[in-house]
C-alpha cells in the first residue's frame, strides 16, 4: 500500500474561480497565470479547465512549450520576457508574446532576424522596483521598440507592489497615468489582488487582468478577507489519513522537541503527513486542520513525515480517519490553505508551489 497521503486538483473549482475573476472585470480579457507549473497544481492538470481564458501568463519556455504541445493556439504571455537573445526564435517559432523589461532585451530584439514580428508588452516600472522601466525612460523605451521591423505591436504593462496591503495602489497608478498617458497600446495592470479589489475601476482592469492565485482559489495577502468573503473555492486538497493515535495522559509530550505537553487526558492522532510532503514545518501547535471534516488543531512539531493532531473534537476518529490539511474536506468541509499559510507565517501561494514531488496527485 502506498503511503495514505495525495494531493487531489479540482477541475470545477479552477472554472469557477475563472468566472469570479471574469465577473469582477467584464470588458477585461483575462490571463490565467500558470508560472510555477500553475502554481504547482501542474499545466497539464490545469489547462482544460482554464482554457477559457483568454490567454495563459508564465514564465519558463519550456512551459510554453507545453501549452503548445497541448494545442493551445491562443495567446502566452512571457511574463519575465526572454532570458537571453535565442529565446527570441522560440517566441518566434511558438508566436509568444513577451514582456520586454529591460534595454538589453531591446538590443536583442534590434539584433533579431525573424520573420514572424513579435507582439511586446513594454512594461513600467510604476513602484515596484522590481522589472520594468522606470518612468523617466519609457517613452524613450516605447520610441524604440516603435521603430523596429521586429516588432508588430506593443501593449503596456506594470505590476502593483501592494494591491493586497494597506497601500493600495494609487501611487503607482499615478506614475503609470502620467507615463503611458498618451501611448497607444492594450494595457494591463491587475493581478489577483487588483482584480478583487480595484477592477471595478475600468483603467484597474484595463484590457486584460492577470488571474494567478485567485485561479487556484487562494487569495491574495488579505488577512481580513477569507476564500468564502470573495466566492473563491479551493483548486487543491492535501489530504492523508490517521496512521495512529495515542491517549496521552497529563504531563505526556509530544514529538521532537517536546512542544506540546498534555495538560489533561488527551487523544492525539498522527498524520501521513510531514514537511517532506511540503507541509510548513514551522506551523505552530494551534495550526487548523480537519479530520473526518471536523475543525481541529495539530499539535507539536511536524516531522519529516508525520504530524500529529488533537482529537478533542472529533472522539469517533481512528486510525484511517480522514485529515485534510487543505482543500475540500468529506460533508462539504472547507480549510483555506490561506488559514494554514497564514498559522505559518507564510501565504497560500508558497504551500501550493511547495507540495513535493513524492505526493501523488489526482485530478477529479
Ligand atoms: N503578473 C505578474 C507580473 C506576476 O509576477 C504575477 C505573480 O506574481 C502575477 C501577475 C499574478 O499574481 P497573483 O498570483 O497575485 O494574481
Amino acid at each position: 500500500m502506498p503511503r495514505p497521503i495525495e494531493a487531489r486538483i479540482h477541475p470545477r473549482a479552477l472554472t469557477h474561480n475563472l468566472a469570479r475573476a471574469r465577473a469582477c472585470a467584464p470588458d477585461a480579457r483575462v490571463w490565467a497565470v500558470v508560472k510555477a507549473n500553475a502554481y504547482g497544481h501542474g499545466v497539464e492538470r490545469v489547462f482544460d479547465a482554464l482554457r477559457g481564458a483568454d490567454g495563459f501568463a508564465l514564465l519558463d519556455l519550456a512551459e510554453a512549450e507545453r501549452l503548445r504541445a497541448l494545442d493551445w493556439r491562443g495567446p502566452i504571455l512571457l511574463l519575465e520576457g526572454c532570458f537571453e537573445p535565442r529565446d527570441l526564435e522560440l517566441c518566434s517559432r511558438l508566436g509568444l508574446w513577451h514582456v520586454v523589461h529591460c534595454t538589453e532585451q531591446i538590443d536583442w530584439l534590434a539584433a533579431h532576424k525573424t520573420h514572424t514580428p513579435h507582439r511586446v508588452f513594454l512594461k513600467l516600472n510604476s513602484g515596484m522596483n522590481r522589472l520594468g522601466f522606470r518612468p523617466q525612460a519609457f517613452r524613450a523605451a516605447w520610441a524604440r521598440l516603435n521603430v523596429l521591423p521586429q516588432v508588430e505591436e506593443i501593449s503596456l504593462v506594470t505590476h502593483f507592489s501592494d494591491a493586497d496591503g494597506p497601500r493600495g495602489i494609487a501611487h503607482q497608478l499615478a506614475a503609470w497615468a502620467e507615463a503611458t498617458a498618451d501611448l497607444p497600446g492594450e494595457r494591463s495592470l491587475s493581478n489577483s489582488a487588483a482584480t478583487l479589489r480595484f477592477a471595478q475601476d475600468a483603467g484597474v482592469r484595463a484590457d486584460w487582468v492577470r488571474a494567478g492565485i485567485m485561479s487556484y482559489g487562494g487569495v491574495p495577502d488579505f488577512p481580513e478577507h477569507d476564500m468564502a468573503h470573495w466566492d473563491l473555492q479551493p483548486a487543491m486538497t492535501l489530504r492523508s489519513k490517521l496512521l495512529a493515535v495515542q491517549d496521552l495522559q497529563p504531563g505526556d509530550t509530544v514529538g521532537y522537541g517536546s512542544r506540546f505537553t498534555a495538560e489533561a487526558p488527551l487523544r492525539i492522532g498522527v498524520v501521513a503527513c510531514g514537511y517532506a510532503d511540503g507541509y510548513p514545518r514551522h506551523c505552530p501547535t494551534g495550526t487548523p486542520v480537519l479530520v473526518d471534516g471536523v475543525r481541529t488543531r495539530t499539535v507539536g512539531r511536524v516531522s519529516m513525515d508525520m504530524l500529529t493532531v488533537d482529537l478533542g473534537p472529533v472522539p469517533q476518529a481512528r486510525m484511517g480517519s480522514e485529515v485534510t490539511l487543505w482543500g475540500h474536506g468529506p460533508g462539504g468541509s472547507v480549510l483555506g490553505i490561506d488559514e494554514v499559510a497564514q498559522a505559518a507565517g507564510t501565504i497560500g501561494y508558497e504551500l501550493m508551489c511547495a507540495v513535493a514531488p513524492r505526493v501523488p496527485v489526482v485530478v477529479d
